[in-house]
């Protein structure tokens, strides 16, 4: 496709989609300036990322640490003198032996759940002289780990091993709706869990939650930050979705 073509497609859809946020904010008596639009870039090329940045979207997510690490160094050497550079959050299921490669570029991550995963990140962020990596504790909404994700019992003590960390910074929850479940009903229950962490974890100020089909749910129930892939960039191949 065309640059023209695509940076077209690219200004309709963060249009249509900012208008869309607004409209959810209004109705949920929120500002816009609570929301940070995290555009999920998964399958997509580092030139959509520039553009978005040119457009001032400058908050990213991948899910695979081989594409984001690819696509990060790649933006890196592109971006334009004067243009401020993406940060990248990661936003999918994370292997232990990967939290080194992904502390080199992430500027959050989205997907804790498990303490070896806080340790390991720790250390990398530790090593690498980095600024503190923002964490994100994933909680699971319908007790399927499978998905990644803790049940709501475990985050305290998972909130307490992030705290201690000094590389590492506790920023909130972050959930994906179950399938079967309403979203304004998975995420009424986030916002229950989400009071309660707050309550224990006073410098968490951020909910990770709501995607293309569910932003607006998650904006009743206090998201701050949104994970949009298809909404803003288009029908993913589903092979690679
Ligand atoms: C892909 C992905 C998204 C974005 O999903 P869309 O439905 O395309 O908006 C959000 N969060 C996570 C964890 C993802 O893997």
């Amino acid at each position: 496709m065309p640059d023209q073509v695509r940076g077209a497609e690219l200004v309709s859809s963060l249009g249509a989609l900012r208008n869309r946020i607004a409209a959810a904010c209004v109705a949920a008596g929120r500002e816009t300036s609570e929301i940070t639009l995290v555009a999920v870039t998964k399958t997509y090329p580092a030139a959509d990322v520039l553009t978005l940045a040119g457009l001032g979207v400058l908050d990213v997510g991948e899910n695979r640490d081989q594409e984001a690490r690819a696509k990060a160094a790649e933006v890196a050497e592109q971006l334009p003198e004067g243009l401020a550079a993406p940060r990248w959050h990661f936003v999918g299921q994370l292997q232990r032996k990967k939290a080194r490669s992904v502390a080199s570029y992430a500027h959050a991550v989205h997907s804790v759940d498990r303490s070896e995963l806080v340790d390991a990140l720790a250390a990398a962020v530790e090593q690498s002289g980095r600024p503190a990596l923002e964490v994100f504790v994933q909680v699971s909404l319908d007790g399927d780990p499978s998905r990644g994700g803790v049940v709501a019992a475990d985050l305290p003590q998972l909130g307490e091993l992030v705290s201690a960390r000094t590389s590492l910074r506790l920023r909130g929850l972050m959930a994906v709706a179950p399938l079967g479940i309403g979203p304004d009903d998975a995420f009424a229950e986030l916002a229950r869990i989400d009071a309660d962490f707050r309550a224990r974890f006073r410098q968490a100020d951020a909910l990770s939650a709501g995607m293309s089909q569910d932003l607006d749910a998650a904006i009743r129930h206090g998201a701050t930050h949104l994970r949009v892939g298809t909404a803003l960039l288009g029908r993913r191949t589903p092979a690679f979705g």
